[in-house]
């Protein structure tokens, strides 16, 4: 299995994770938000050079991925952004990956960028 190195990190209040970007409405529509659970939920005020402060109410996913949101309260809109790893399918599987028992309708997903491994059913 592999190690996900969580986004999380203490101390990181003021600071972005790891891949931030700001995506679309659009984007956000279509992102995990609406599909799966976070994992868990975090608030940072993130300070980037000169730039405003932004207040994100961030989602951690299971995949060491997120979204947040960030409201300009006075310009009454809201902002969207991802974070960490922009997975890329394909990856190697290690021996220990190669034997999990899958069933039907199980599919295996490993990043080849951060290593990530998942198995959905796809029946579901
Ligand atoms: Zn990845």
């Amino acid at each position: 299995m592999s190690d996900i190195k969580y986004v999380s990190v203490p101390n990181a209040y003021n600071k972005e994770p790891d891949g931030w970007r700001e995506i679309t409405e659009g984007e956000f529509a279509q992102s995990m938000f609406f599909t799966y659970h976070p994992v868990s939920h975090e608030y940072r005020q993130i300070i980037q050079g000169n730039e405003p402060v932004i207040s994100a109410k961030m989602f951690n996913m299971h995949d060491g991925t997120g979204v947040a949101m960030s409201s300009d309260y006075w310009d009454k809109k809201v902002r969207y952004y991802a974070y960490g790893c922009q997975h890329e399918w394909g990856g190697k599987l290690t021996d220990e990956e190669k034997n999990v028992k899958l069933f039907r309708c199980d599919h295996v997903y490993k990043c080849k960028k951060c290593g990530f491994f998942q198995v959905v059913d796809s029946s579901d």
